[in-house]
């Protein structure tokens, strides 16, 4: 089939909450909408989402290479390595070539009447139980925060730590006071030293909580770090910003610098990068989260059908949408609290919502 158009708008949504970090702050997503029409008509979206500095690029610069993209008028199949080579030019915007490409990858399943994850074999038709982010903010706000995400049946809190170890030691001990049955997922997006990560695990420990795993403690480049809470820590260690590609990985897992994975598709140029990357991740014996950046239910959904195609995840961490005002699209999967179920329609079955 021959890419007819291409096409790509801002996709801004306001956040209930600001998403603090320790790396960066948001309050509207800086997303593009990508657009794609094949000759047979049928239509593909896909989402580009940026969260500078965690991606490189922010709104402007997939807005350049896309308009700049010389892919109108070329030939697109369902293969991985058609879609590889076509995409190659891409490889250095890796938020701008996840859009394109699941908006090629939507629009060719949906041309076959099949999900996207058939594209890459017979996928897991099983619901996905999300954990839900704290952000960064004033531990009664974060304690707040988690209470009413417990009444929606939610116990299981990807908490954003690194900026600073009390303030996150009194947020996880006030959390657990409000919701004794909560699981903690520490996320600290490079704040740490392997000393304060370590000290704040040994302070939570001693308090009760429960820590299922401990994403990205360390600098993206202090393996060295990252290998000692590895080993000392006590807890598995998953690397998100550490692992972009899978070179990445390899190392990541030579070093013994993690146990575990964060596939995000911004990261790794689209559906088939992370797939890819999840795969490996299986083989070398190391756990899967499938995360996001700030995304709505398109990337949410493309990234759930990564995860059917790989046989489920270790941590899912797929909460964005619902921290968003509004949701600008429809379809794609249910909701019953915490259990995301993919709809499995056609593409990746996601509409936007008619305003
Ligand atoms: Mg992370």
């Amino acid at each position: 089939m021959i890419l007819r158009s291409l096409a790509v708008e801002p996709l801004f949504v306001a956040l209930r909450e600001p998403f603090v970090i320790a790396s960066a702050r948001m309050d509207t997503t800086r997303a593009g909408l990508v657009r794609i029409t094949l000759d047979n008509g049928v239509e593909g979206l896909g989402e580009a989402a940026t969260l500078p500095p965690v991606t490189r690029e922010d709104y402007a610069d997939v807005e350049a290479t896309i308009r700049a993209a010389a892919l109108v008028g070329a030939s697109v199949e369902a293969s991985e390595h058609a879609i590889d080579a076509l995409l190659e030019p891409f490889s250095a915007t890796p938020v701008a070539r996840a859009g394109i490409e699941t908006a090629i990858l939507d629009a060719l399943s949906r041309a076959v009447g099949q999900p996207m994850a058939a594209l890459f074999g017979a996928p897991s038709r099983a619901p996905l139980e999300t954990d839900v982010t704290l952000p960064i903010a004033d531990p009664a706000r974060m304690i707040e925060l988690s209470r009413e995400w417990r009444a929606k049946g939610f116990r299981t809190f990807k908490v954003k730590v690194g900026k600073e170890l009390e303030h996150d030691r009194q947020a996880i001990v006030g959390v657990l006071g409000a919701v004794p049955d909560a699981r903690f997922r520490l996320d600290a997006n490079e704040g740490f030293t392997a000393d304060e990560a370590l000290a704040l695990l040994r302070a939570v420990a001693a308090e009760g909580a429960i820590v299922e795993c401990f994403e990205q403690p360390c600098r993206r480049v202090d393996l060295e770090g990252m290998a000692r809470v590895t080993r000392e820590g006590g807890v598995p260690v998953v690397a998100d910003e550490a692992v972009r590609s899978l070179d990445d990985l390899e190392r990541v897992h030579a070093m013994g610098a993690a146990t575990g994975v964060n596939l995000k598709l911004v990261k790794h140029g689209g559906p088939i990068g992370a797939h890819r990357i999840g795969k490996r991740a299986r083989e070398l014996g190391m756990q899967v989260m499938c995360g996001a950046m700030v995304e709505t239910r398109l990337g949410l959904t493309a990234m759930a059908h990564v995860v059917a195609a790989i046989g489920g995840a270790d941590y899912v961490d797929l909460d964005t949408a619902f921290l968003l005002a509004e949701d600008p699209f429809e379809g794609g999967f249910v909701a019953d609290g915490p259990r995301l179920s993919a709809t499995f329609g056609p593409g990746l079955d996601v509409r936007l919502r008619q305003r």
